[in-house]
């Protein structure tokens, strides 16, 4: 078992600092407190954190910690923290580690005693799934999917059966071919295209696949995040539509309710209080 206090300063800490995801104005006044206190600002993408960073007038030394370096850099970094140095990552926008490099340094700095603290900020998700209108209690967050449409479609069709809203993070250049493999593959369910968000542009598009498949996407640009209704009584509402046509179909060739009631539950393998109910309102 290992515990680490983030405010007794007896042992090293390294700071994960979230930044914005559009909107500068979100940049708290912790996070420019912390990162002004750093002696080195490690980040994703120092040409991006060196402009943000200069935006409020902070100037450090920056390190660079890449998905392709992370190994090494977390290393690297974690030596320094060991010596004294004050040490902040920063990814280029939102929470590192959500779909940004920053799980390696993490769980690199706890196996090696460094505490780990994070600074509140925005994460592109959150918004989307809090204002999306979808079920926000259980959700799944899947990130990007792979870029092969074939392999995309496999990652999808392992999530046809939960019921937690699905959260999906897209470019706008791949947004048309995933909408598509989404109908594909969960049809008509409600979904969400959180794009934008805390920009000037922002926007929330709501519709069942089918209509957001209609979309132009030509006119969307930028920033996406996808959400899409988990399994909720989906399968009962199909399975009502089918129990209603196969109870049609026999009760127009004169059979009786109630054997017709015992057929549709035998043959579709739904209960026969269930047929029964439906059959009653026909
Ligand atoms: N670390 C970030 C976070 O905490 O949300 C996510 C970084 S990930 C590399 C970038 C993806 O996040 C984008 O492709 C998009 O799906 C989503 N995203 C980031 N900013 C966004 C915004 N302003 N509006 C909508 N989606 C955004």
């Amino acid at each position: 078992m290992k515990r680490n206090k983030s405010f007794d300063n007896s042992s090293p800490l390294l700071y994960l600092v979230a930044t914005p995801i559009g909107n500068l104005g979100e940049m708290s006044k912790r996070a420019l407190d912390v990162l002004s206190d750093m002696d080195i600002i490690a980040a994703e993408d120092t040409r991006n954190t060196y402009s943000l960073l200069s935006q409020y007038g902070i100037k450090k030394e920056l390190f660079s910690l890449r998905e392709h370096n992370e190994n090494e850099a977390s290393e690297h970094l974690i030596s320094l923290l060991k010596q004294g140095k004050k040490i902040a990552y920063v990814s280029d926008a939102g929470y590192p580690g959500i779909s940004d490099p920053g799980y390696l340094l993490v769980k690199n700095a706890i196996e090696q005693g460094v505490a780990v603290s994070t600074i509140s900020g925005s994460c592109a998700f959150i918004n989307a799934l809090v204002a999306s209108g979808l079920p926000t209690d259980h959700f799944y967050f899947y990130g990007f999917l792979p870029k092969k449409g074939n392999e995309a479609k496999r990652e999808l069709e392992k999530l046809t059966d939960r019921e937690e809203t699905l959260i999906f993070y897209e470019s706008p250049h791949h947004i048309k071919e995933t909408i598509k493999l989404l109908q594909e593959v969960f049809k008509k369910r409600y979904a969400v295209i959180a794009r934008e968000l805390t920009k000037l542009n922002e926007e929330y598009i709501r519709g069942n696949l089918d209509e957001l498949m209609a979309l132009n996407f030509e006119t969307l640009k930028g920033e996406m995040v996808i959400l899409v209704e988990g399994n909720h009584n989906l399968e009962n509402q199909i399975s009502e539509n089918q129990i209603k046509q196969k109870l049609a179909y026999f009760l127009g060739l004169g059979i009786s309710k109630k054997i017709a009631i015992e057929i549709v539950s035998t043959e579709l393998g739904v209960g026969k209080n269930q047929v029964y109910k439906i059959a009653q309102n026909m």
